[in-house]
C-alpha cells in the first residue's frame, strides 16, 4: 500500500510516481491521468493527479465528500475540460467530449438511473442497441421483469437494467460513479458482481466511486484514495482492506456504509 500522507496530513503529500507504478506494471492501460489538474472553470479541485485503469482491471476511488471523486469522473469521461495535464484513452491523449468518447467505447454510469420510465425494461434495451441475452447473462433477474414498464420497477431492477444497457454494449471503459448510491446492500452485490463479471469476461476498464466501501473492495483490484483532491493513498484491494478502519477514519468521513437509512431496494 502507499501511504503518501500522515494520516490527517492533506497538502503536497501526493507522491505521483509511486501511484503511476502500480498501473504501469499492468500494461495495456485503458485509462491513464498524467499530473491533471481537475476543476470547475479553470479554478482547479484536483491537483496533479495521476491514476490508471488497466484493460480488465476494476479500481475504486474513495474519499469523502467533496474530495473530487465525481470532478475525476467527470474529466475522464469528458464532460469537464482538464485545466492541466492530460487524459489518455488507449494510450491517446484525448480532449474528446463525452458522446464521442462514447462511441469509442466508454461507459458512463451514474446514481442517476439513465432508463426510460414509460418504456418496458426490454424496450429499455433495445433503445441501447443491447440484446436482451447479453442483458440478461448479466442479470437473469430481469428475465420476468422485461415486459414491464420501467417506471414500475424497484430502484435496486432500474439500476441493474441501467447497468445492463451499459455492459450489454461491450464497452471497453466503464465509470461507474454511485452506481449503488440508497441501494440494499444484496443489490449493491449483484450490481457490483457484474462489473466484476464484465472486467473479467470482456477486458473492460472499470473505474468506480462506491459508497458501499467494503463491498467494493471485495470485488476490486485497486484503490485510490482521494482527499482534497489529492490522491494520498492507494494499493491493492487486500492491503487496504486490511486497515480498512484507520482508512475510513482518516479519510472516508461522511461516507454512508452499508445499513445507512438511506435504503431503495
Ligand atoms: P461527494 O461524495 O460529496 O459527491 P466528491 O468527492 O464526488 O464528493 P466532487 O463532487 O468532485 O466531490 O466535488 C469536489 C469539489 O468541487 C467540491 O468542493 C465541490 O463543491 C466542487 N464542485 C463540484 N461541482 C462544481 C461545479 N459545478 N462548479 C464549481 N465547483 C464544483
Amino acid at each position: 500500500m502507499t501511504d503518501v500522507g500522515d494520516v490527517g496530513e492533506v497538502g503536497g503529500v501526493s507522491d505521483a510516481s509511486d501511484v503511476a507504478e502500480v498501473g504501469d506494471e499492468r500494461g495495456d492501460l485503458a485509462i491513464e491521468v498524467i499530473e491533471a489538474d481537475l476543476g470547475y472553470g479553470g479554478a482547479p479541485v484536483c491537483r496533479g493527479l495521476n491514476l490508471t485503469v488497466a484493460r480488465g482491471e476494476v479500481v475504486c476511488l474513495l474519499g469523502s465528500n467533496g474530495a473530487g471523486k465525481t470532478t475525476t469522473m467527470l474529466s475522464i469521461a469528458g464532460e469537464l475540460p482538464l485545466i492541466a495535464g492530460s487524459i489518455q484513452l488507449h494510450s491517446k491523449p484525448t480532449t474528446a467530449p463525452l458522446h464521442r468518447r462514447a462511441k469509442e467505447g466508454l461507459s458512463f454510469v451514474t446514481e442517476e438511473r439513465s432508463v426510460i420510465m414509460r418504456l418496458t425494461a426490454e424496450q429499455n434495451l433495445r433503445l441501447a442497441g443491447v440484446a436482451t441475452e447479453r442483458a440478461l447473462a448479466f442479470f437473469p433477474q430481469l428475465g420476468p421483469l422485461l415486459d414491464r414498464p420501467a417506471g414500475l420497477l424497484s430502484g435496486g431492477e432500474q439500476q441493474m437494467l441501467t447497468l445492463a444497457r451499459a455492459l450489454g454494449r461491450s464497452p471497453r471503459i466503464l465509470l461507474a460513479d454511485e452506481l449503488s448510491l440508497g441501494l440494499a446492500p444484496l443489490i449493491v452485490e449483484e450490481l457490483l458482481a457484474a462489473v466484476r463479471t464484465a472486467a473479467d469476461s470482456q477486458g473492460v476498464a472499470c473505474l468506480l466511486v462506491e459508497q458501499h466501501v467494503r463491498q467494493a473492495l471485495e470485488i476490486a483490484d485497486r484503490v485510490y484514495v482521494l482527499q482534497r483532491g489529492r490522491i494520498v493513498m492507494s494499493g491493492t484491494s487486500a492491503e487496504i482492506a486490511r486497515d480498512i478502519e484507520t482508512v475510513e477514519k482518516a479519510y472516508l468521513t461522511g461516507v454512508v456504509e452499508s445499513g445507512s437509512d438511506k435504503t431503495d431496494s
